[in-house]
């Protein structure tokens, strides 16, 4: 039988410089709302952030407040207003929870900031390199508030990409130039843009480098603890904060190794985790798996907000390889590559997979991954059934069960 003792998560130093960049994004985006001094642009979290920021809108990211909907399970209460609106309980619960919550006049930041309403777009941009949910939802908004939608369309479940279809997105980031001016954004200007391009680029590299920590053993922090601490990673790209808060949380997570600080004491097992957070079950996942003595070191998503690819002096070009050769975008042969690599990196020796209800785009566990994965590497997988915001998809006790039997065929290296 596994040791389960409940163990509380570590707390980090940087926590309250994570809080300040937070509530400086909120404040500020909430400041324009109201006044109308800054254009705002609502941007899908893998959208073309960039160009936003170098064209002077303040951005305002509709699934970072989707993940806040989720972790104060709000999003229960919410989904089945926009359920009764037409949009299905199996569609993205990112989408119904904050359509729905908007129809209610609530949103988690009353709470956080006292901020009473999402900040008003002036435009909404999305990329469907990730799902076409993206752009229903947007769509939603953008006839409520009579705002252009403008977007990217992206190719999908792709292996090798060419450079044709690189340039073929290019152009299409460059076209949304006119709308977004017509928007309301400055007048373009290159050398803003391609600040904001490199800006992003070092917040990328850094972040990677604050994720690749966890290949040391034991690892100075987990995949719940990178959920909370990527969310600069998500709304700050493109700026100056994004830099500063991950240079600060590098020196931390290195000064953890340095003095042998695991997240998890006794360190035991290393886990990776694919797909989606539960959002409002992450600190009861959290503590479960550190009493256990597993450390989920890993994750596809975490490793979404990496975009290396970016570089300066071909802005363009460089955004459209960087958000086109994304995991989510790409084939089942690729995603089984990065996972393999990721495993020679980091050396798990478990995965749970999350298949999560309302996301298919993030459920990499349905068309066979989990048995070619252990053929090809040995590594065992769990398959969690759930849902990224909608907790009515979600059984605890049926999970903790199958977690807790998970760990112990690890041990006893029955998987
Ligand atoms: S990728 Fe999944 S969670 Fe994200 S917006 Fe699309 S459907 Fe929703």
């Amino acid at each position: 039988m596994a040791d389960q003792k409940t163990i509380k998560r570590k707390t980090f130093e940087c926590s309250g410089k994570l809080k300040q960049v937070m509530a400086d994004h909120f404040l500020e985006l909430d400041r324009a709302s109201q006044s109308g001094d800054s254009k705002i642009a609502w941007c899908s979290s893998v959208g073309p952030a960039e160009l936003l920021r170098g064209m002077g809108f303040l951005v305002y990211y509709p699934e970072n407040h989707g993940a806040m909907l989720g972790a104060s399970r709000m999003a229960a209460d919410v989904i089945p207003y926009a359920n009764a609106e037409g949009y299905s309980p199996d569609i993205c619960s990112y989408l119904t929870s904050d359509i729905g919550a908007f129809l209610q006049e609530k949103t988690p930041l009353t709470k956080a900031y006292n901020i009473s309403a999402v900040p008003r777009p002036d435009v909404l941009v999305f990329n469907t390199n990730q799902c076409r949910d993206v752009k229903d939802w947007f769509a939603w908004y953008s006839r409520h508030f009579n705002v252009p939608l403008v977007g990217v369309h992206t190719y999908r479940e792709i292996g090798e990409i060419g450079y044709d279809q690189i340039k073929e997105i290019a152009k299409q980031i460059e076209d949304l130039i006119p709308d977004l001016e017509a928007a309301g954004g400055a007048k373009f200007d290159m050398d803003r843009f391609k600040e904001a391009v490199g800006l992003s680029k070092k917040t990328s590299q850094l972040w990677r480098a604050c994720l690749e920590t966890a290949s040391a053993v034991p690892s100075p922090w987990t995949f719940f603890d990178a959920t909370i601490h990527m969310a600069p990673a998500v709304v700050a790209r493109g700026t100056q904060a994004g830099v500063d808060y991950y240079e600060i949380l590098l020196k931390e997570l290195k000064g953890r190794i340095k003095g042998g600080i695991a997240a998890i004491e006794g360190e035991k097992h290393r886990l990776y985790w694919e797909g989606m957070p539960i959002w409002g079950k992450l600190r009861a996942l959290s503590e479960q798996l550190s009493g256990l003595k597993a450390c989920v070191v890993a994750s596809t998503y975490c490793n979404t907000w990496i975009y290396e690819q970016l570089d300066s002096a071909k802005p363009f070009e460089s955004m459209a390889q960087a958000y086109t050769e994304l995991f989510i975008v790409r084939d089942e042969a690729y995603k089984e590559q990065y996972i393999q690599e990721c495993h020679d990196l980091y050396q798990f020796d478990g995965i749970i997979f999350h298949d999560a209800k309302t996301c298919p785009n993030n459920s990499n566990n349905r068309y066979g991954m989990p048995e070619r994965l252990r053929g090809n590497t040995g590594v065992p997988a769990l398959i969690i059934n759930g849902d990224l915001n909608d907790l009515r998809c979600y059984s605890e006790e049926q999970t903790k069960t199958n977690i807790e039997a998970f760990i112990e065929q690890l041990e006893e290296g029955m998987v």
